[in-house]
């Protein structure tokens, strides 16, 4: 490529599209055409196992739902995250008490959905169960090709650097979060989230008996009817809108036998958020 010196004379630059560019301009970014993105690992379905929902249920609900998860691979590529739950709450109280920034909050949530994701890793572990770094997803070939159910934990590793939110110091990139990053990282066709309640409702079936049920919806409507609790993570939904190369996530509810399955075949069970035009 062609070096060229800047008008003055001072700068030598490597030419291309992006020379001399903040990479901050509206109207730069705006006009820059780009490749589409490639889908790195598109029949590999990642599937999240809540911690809240699922994992902090222990033997209750953990053994039916991995055994499920068993019976598919020889069907599907599954890669597994997990959430941190209960514990994660935990620690995240007393961190705020004690005033801890958000990235020290960030790294005690990577920390116990670690502790999760060896757990899950360990019973996997006479199925082909292994424990995976996030610098490790570049070798999923490998492991599918062996027959591994790879196991990572979920939250997006900003950990020291996850940003402050408006309100308080709890990140709002977690576990959730980090399964539909990991989609759109690897152009994934199925991004499963294997919680405890049918999908979607107008409002916390846990706390409003009256919460109307959603079974498939946009993100970009999702967005706008601004409703004040969610089944996923807020930030998901932008991230969902955003992307290339998701066309949506599902929401299952993992204590109902089956589910899994039907949605790993592509059924529509649970609550369906895609992408808008
Ligand atoms: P996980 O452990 O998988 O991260 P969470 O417990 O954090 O799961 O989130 C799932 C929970 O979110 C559900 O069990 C439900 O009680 C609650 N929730 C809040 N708002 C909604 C909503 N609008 N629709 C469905 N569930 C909701
Ligand atoms: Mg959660």
């Amino acid at each position: 490529m062609a070096l060229v010196r800047d008008k003055d004379g001072k700068r030598l630059h490597v030419k291309s599209r992006l020379m001399g560019e903040s990479l901050v301009s509206k109207e730069f970014l705006e006009k820059l055409e780009i490749a589409p993105q490639q889908r790195l690992y598109p029949d590999v379905a990642v599937l999240k196992i809540g911690g809240q929902s699922i994992c902090d249920r222990g033997i209750k609900a953990l053994p039916a739902i991995l055994k499920e998860i068993v019976a598919n691979r020889e069907d599907h590529k599954i890669l597994l995250t997990t959430g941190g739950g209960t514990r994660s709450r935990h620690i995240y109280t007393i961190g705020l008490e004690m005033g801890m920034p958000t990235g020290i909050i960030a790294r005690f949530g990577s920390m116990i959905s670690d502790q999760n994701a060896l757990m899950v890793a360990t019973l996997l572990s006479p199925w082909g169960g292994i424990k995976m770094s996030h610098s490790d997803i570049v070798k999923l070939p490998t492991y599918f090709a062996e027959g591994i159910i790879p196991v990572m934990h979920g939250m997006p590793p900003y950990d020291y650097f996850a940003i402050k939110p408006e309100k308080g110091r709890i990140p709002i990139h977690r576990t959730d979060v980090g399964l539909v990053i990991l989609g759109d990282l690897i152009g994934s066709k199925r991004i499963i989230f294997v919680k405890d309640e049918d999908g979607l409702y107008s409002d916390d079936p846990k706390k409003n008996p009256e919460a109307e049920f959603i079974p498939k919806i946009g993100a970009r409507d999702l967005i706008a009817r601004a409703q004040d609790d969610l089944v996923i993570e807020r930030p998901c939904l932008e991230i969902i809108q955003n992307s290339e190369v998701i066309e949506s996530v599902q929401i299952v509810n993992g204590m109902v036998p089956g589910n899994i399955t039907k949605a790993l075949a592509g059924e529509h069970v649970g609550t369906i958020i895609y992408k808008q035009d």
